[in-house]
This record gives structure tokens, C-alpha cells and sequence, in this order.
């Protein structure tokens, strides 16, 4: 599969062909100056003029360069905002487009030309699936705290005002590398991301997902960047505008344009002209560099603060991945996290596509130190194959059946006989979907200290342990308490007693709340993307009780079927249909898959 991956800027168009996959580059143009007389197209060593090519002249004189004789089967797109409404990559459909522009006040240096990009590459490829993938996406998970403003509460809801964080793409895709690099499963992993570019951001990425970053409801906020001032007191700006009569439009220009490395070197946003000047002697370049620094280590310490410690702190991007120096700065002196500079290996540090993650922290340091190389094209490439692949639409793509699953019992050889009588076996009365499993005729009584449960059915085949498989609300009615738990894992779980035609049995262990599911054949899990064990958030769409389920756990077997199981209180307060006397009954819903942990293996 090859995926075209489209990232328009407000001056600039990144244009990439590459194999989501291995990430290979088949193809890669850029046109710079766009909407300006002096246009021009870059490929290979090529240089075009397109005068004054707006975006859309621009795509429409490059795309057929770029891809002549060469077969795409999806488009990716960069889309920096997604709002409140796209915390996913999402396919582009004529309503997809539509409230995209709607979006564009939130990011009105950005978003436009996202935008522009969209309309003209769909209108020529119009037979591909196109795909938008939001930097914005991968910080949805943000705790509410994280993504407040103390601002007044009426007011930031008219506004749409909260954090919403940038770079998402970038800080998923290296926290990924980092898990692998270190082989830990990223759920069990805290990291701290620096993307250190021209644009800086941090993210504090603990157990795969984003718990805070330092960019806001703009691109401004948090660390020093080229041009950009990133934190400032809200009452210096304020002052400002008093003493120096600076309209909107005036401080606008001086906080995004004339500010940051730019503003406090007086030689421009390159921070290698910024090193060489300081090393000659240059006050003012010494200090852009000091105050860059000692910005990126306040927001590590406060991220470690936030995420209760820290594993792995990550640098990335331009000046991450390339100034020893800057990571020097930054990392010197944090013993006290556990983290061990070494200076060696950090001015050997490099990186490369073949070789993504270079180690410079000592050996034995607690917190490891890691420059990882950034690939956003293909992280939007990767994305855009997985919605794209062997489906018309995301829906398509991502339906999974829901069996709805009412208490039942599974029980060994000996307990059957306790039971039922001496060598009685088992009478299956319908199979399950799971290929091999089927409800039984036979029904038992479970007995608890405050109630009775009457005609709980038995599942076969007979197990080697005994499990008792019930919702919260019949715990109420047992008076017990079950915890929740992986079927199989009955280790240090309460007993129960089952009462039956000839006998009663008192297990010692077994009863538990089987943790919602689902069973996927190893197909399935390459199609969305998932490995065994991950655990993803699934959106149930039902009429008018749409919800998203957390902690749900992928098993991957050849054995198995796609399915999710759902226990009875779960569907019913996602209004599901029920299942019917402890057979897995599927019902009429379906669920869409979210992909939003650094989990999911990204190969
Ligand atoms: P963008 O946010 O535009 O994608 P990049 O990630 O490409 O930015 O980072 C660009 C910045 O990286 C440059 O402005 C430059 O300051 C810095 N940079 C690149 N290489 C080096 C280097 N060898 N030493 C110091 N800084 C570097």
C-alpha cells in the first residue's frame, strides 16, 4: 500500500509518497512560497517556478509530477485543529469538509490551509479515500484539570476556549518508538516528549495517553520557540497594548512573528546561527539560549510532578534530534528525577529513518534519556492506510458485532459429577459464536449470603477451574462482592456456592465480573491495528445512548471470532438488547473502535 500524505501550510506544501509500513519514500516534493510571485516547486533536483500558484494551482501542478506512473491507494492530510469534535483520524466526507471550515477561527494561521489542501487534492483525486489526521487528536484524553483555564465558565464555553494541544501526531509517534526502543508496554510507561522545533511543545504521556502538554487552545502557549514567545505574564501583554497602542491585529504579529529565539537574539529563529553567535560572544544569543533551555526543564520537572515520575524523557525534531548542546542544557542536573546525563553518548547521539532512537543517558540512569526521530508523514501515513484499508468508509472499516453476555457458570469434570450426578456430562443446547464454546441445557442455582440467583446457565466445555461469571447488579442481589477480572483469572477471587439437581458445590475461588472484550482472529487485529492485550476505548452508537467504553481488552487468537462482550449492565445502559439466558446473544449494535493509545503497535 502507498499513501499520499499532504501537509499544506500557510506557505509551504509537503508533499510525501511513502509505504505506511516500512516507511519507505517512494516520492517527496515540497513548493515553497505559496501565494507569492516567486513560487516554486522543489523535486529531486529540480526547481520549478509557479508564480504566484496559490494552493490550489500549486497541488494542481505537482500532483500529477509527483505521482506520475505511480499508484496511491489512500490520501493522508495534516490537519493542525481538530476542535472538540475530532479527536480521531477521520475519513474526509463532503460533511467531514464541512465542518472543518467551521473549525477554522480556532486556528486561523493553520487551518485554512489545511483546508485548501483538502478541497483541491480531493477534487483531483476524487476516487481515493481521503483521510484527515489532527495534531490535536492525540491529546483528547487530557484530564479535565489539564484542559481548563481558569477563566469564567460561560465565557469559555461560548468560546470553545480549553487546551487543546498540538504536535499530537509527533509526541504519539516517538512515545511509541520509546516504549519499543525500551521494551516496555507503553501502559506502563511515563514519558515526557520535547518536541523542540520551530514550533516546541511538551507532553507528559503516561500510560500511552496524554495527560497534559504545554501548548493551548493556540500554538503559543508553553516553551520558547523561533518565533514565538510561548508563556508570557497575560498582564505583560495587556501593558503592551496600553503603553504601545497595539491593536489585535499588532500583537499578533509581534507574539507568533517577532517574539521567541527571534525576538530575544536579534538574529533570527536558527538556532544553529544562534549556537555559532553565542559561541563568539553574543549576549543576546547566550540568554535565547539560557531562557530556551531553562524553559523546556521547568515543564519537565512539572511533568514529572504531574505524572508522579517519569521513565523516559524523549527529545525530538529539529533541535531535539540535532543540538547536543540544547539537550545538554536541558538535562544536566536532573539527578534528582533520576535522570543521568552521559556526555559522550549525548554528542554521539544521532539519528536516521533506519535508525530512530539513539540513548544518551548513563548506563544503570533510572530515567532513561532518549533522542528519537520524529516521522509525522508517515504517523499520518500509518493512519490514513489504517482507516483506508479494505474499506468504503470508517464505518465499514471498524464494525464490530457486540454479544451481550448474562451471567453463566463454567465448571470442571468433578463439579459436573458433584452436580448433575455420577458421570453426567454435559447436553449442549445452542453453540456460541466463539467457535468450539456452547450454552448447555443445564442451569444451576447460585447461592450468595443475602440472595438466591435461579437458573444461571452452564457453558461448555468443562474447564479446568471452576468460574462464576455476574454483573455489579447481581452482586447486589448475591450480597458478594466480585472483582473484575479476565475470564480464566480466578487467582485470590471470592467463593460462591452452586446449588444443582444432585448435589452442592462451595468453591473456594472463581467468582468474578468478566472485564468487557473483545475476541478478535489475528486478520482483524492487523486490520485495526491492535495486538493482544491492548486495551482501547470503543464507541457504541445506539440510538440516542451513544457511549464509549474504557479499559476494554483485545485478546487475538486464530481461535477466535470478531466479537466484543458486553455484561448485562453494560448494554443495558448503553441500550443495548440483551442476551438471552446465559447464551451470547449478538445484538443489533455495532461499535467503532478509537485509536487513541500509544499502545496499538503501529507496524
Ligand atoms: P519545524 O517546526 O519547522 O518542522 P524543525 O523540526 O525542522 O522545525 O526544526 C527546525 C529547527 O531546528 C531549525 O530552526 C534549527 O533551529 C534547528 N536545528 C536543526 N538542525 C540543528 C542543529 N544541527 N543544531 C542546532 N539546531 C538545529
Amino acid at each position: 500500500m502507498h499513501v499520499l500524505v499532504v501537509n499544506c501550510g500557510s506557505s509551504s506544501i509537503k508533499l510525501d509518497v511513502l509505504d505506511p509500513h516500512s516507511g519507505e519514500r517512494l516520492a517527496t516534493a515540497r513548493v515553497e512560497r505559496v501565494g507569492h510571485p516567486d513560487c516554486v516547486l522543489l523535486m529531486g533536483d529540480d526547481s520549478i517556478p509557479i508564480e504566484g500558484a496559490d494552493h490550489a494551482r500549486a497541488l494542481a501542478f505537482t500532483l500529477p509530477r509527483l505521482l506520475e506512473g505511480r499508484a496511491v491507494d489512500a490520501v493522508g492530510h495534516r490537519v493542525v485543529h481538530g476542535g472538540a469534535r475530532f479527536d480521531a483520524p477521520t475519513l474526509l466526507e463532503d460533511a467531514v469538509v464541512e465542518a472543518l471550515g467551521a473549525l477554522s477561527p480556532l486556528a486561523p494561521l493553520h487551518n485554512p490551509p489545511n483546508l485548501a489542501g483538502i478541497v483541491a487534492a480531493r477534487a483531483l483525486l476524487p476516487k481515493l479515500p481521503h483521510v484527515a489526521v489532527f495534531d490535536t487528536a492525540f491529546h483528547a484524553t487530557m484530564p479535565r484539570r489539564a484542559r481548563s483555564y481558569a477563566l469564567p465558565k460561560a465565557l469559555m464555553e461560548k468560546l470553545g476556549i480549553r487546551r487543546y494541544g498540538f504536535h499530537g501526531t509527533s509526541h504519539a509517534w516517538v512515545a511509541q518508538q520509546a516504549g519499543r526502543y525500551l521494551k516496555e508496554d507503553p501502559r506502563a510507561l511515563r514519558i515526557i516528549t520535547c518536541h523542540l522545533g520551530n514550533g516546541a511543545s511538551v507532553t507528559a504521556v503516561e500510560a500511552g495517553r496524554s495527560v497534559e502538554t504545554s501548548m493551548g487552545m493556540t500554538p503559543l502557549e508553553g516553551l520558547v520557540m523561533g518565533t514565538r514567545s510561548g508563556d508570557v505574564d497575560p498582564g505583560i501583554i495587556l501593558e503592551i497594548a496600553r503603553k504601545e497602542g497595539l491593536d489585535i491585529d499588532g500583537l499578533d504579529k509581534l507574539l507568533n512573528h517577532q517574539s521567541g529565539l527571534a525576538g530575544l537574539s536579534g538574529v533570527g529563529n536558527d538556532l544553529r546561527d544562534i549556537e555559532a553567535r553565542a559561541a563568539s560572544g553574543d549576549e543576546d544569543c547566550r540568554l535565547a539560549i539560557q531562557v530556551f533551555a531553562h524553559r523546556v526543564r521547568k515543564y519537565i520537572g512539572a511533568y514529572a510532578a504531574v505524572m508522579g515520575g517519569v521513565d523516559a524523557i524523549v527529545f525530538t525534531a529539529g533541535i531535539g534530534e540535532n543540538s547536543a548542546l540544547m539537550r545538554h542544557r536541558i538535562t544536566q542536573r536532573l539527578d534528582f528525577l533520576g535522570a543521568r546525563l552521559d556526555e559522550d553518548r549525548n554528542r554521539d547521539a544521532r539519528v536516521s529513518p533506519a535508525s530512530p532512537v539513539a540513548e544518551f543517558s548513563e548506563h544503570g540512569s533510572r530515567v532513561r534519556l532518549l533522542v528519537v526521530a520524529t516521522d509525522e508523514a508517515r504517523a499520518i501515513a500509518h493512519d490514513a492506510a489504517l482507516l483506508a484499508a479494505g474499506a468504503q468508509s470508517v464505518e465499514a472499516a471498524s464494525m464490530i458485532p457486540i454479544a451481550v453476555s448474562a451471567r453463566h457458570i463454567h465448571l470442571t469434570r468433578e463439579a459436573v459429577e458433584t452436580l448433575f450426578g455420577a458421570g453426567h456430562t454435559l447436553t449442549p443446547y445452542k453453540p456460541l459464536s466463539q467457535p468450539g464454546q456452547f450454552a448447555c441445557e443445564e442451569k444451576l442455582t447460585v447461592v450468595g449470603p443475602k440472595g438466591r440467583l435461579a437458573n444461571v446457565r452452564v457453558l461448555g466445555p468443562e474447564r479446568s477451574e471452576c468460574q462464576v461469571e455476574i454483573s455489579r447488579t447481581d452482586e447486589f442481589a448475591l450480597g458478594v462482592d466480585a472483582p473484575v477480572r479476565d475470564s480464566g483469572d480466578v487467582a485470590n477471587s471470592p467463593g460462591i456456592t452452586l446449588e444443582g439437581p444432585a448435589g452442592v458445590v462451595t468453591l473456594a475461588k472463581g467468582l468474578i465480573c468478566a472485564r468487557r472484550h473483545i475476541h478478535m482472529h489475528p486478520d482483524d487485529a492487523a486490520r485495526f491495528g491492535v495486538g493482544d492485550r491492548d486495551v482501547v476505548e470503543v464507541a457504541v452508537d445506539t440510538d440516542g445512548r451513544d457511549m464509549i467504553f474504557g479499559d476494554v481488552l483485545i485478546r487475538v487468537s486464530p481461535k477466535y471470532k470478531l466479537e466484543m462482550h458486553l455484561d448485562t449492565d453494560e448494554a443495558n445502559a448503553a441500550q443495548l438488547s440483551g442476551g438471552d439466558g446465559g447464551v451470547l446473544a449478538s445484538t443489533g449494535g455495532s461499535v467503532r473502535l478509537r485509536r487513541r493509545n500509544v499502545g496499538f503497535d503501529a507496524e
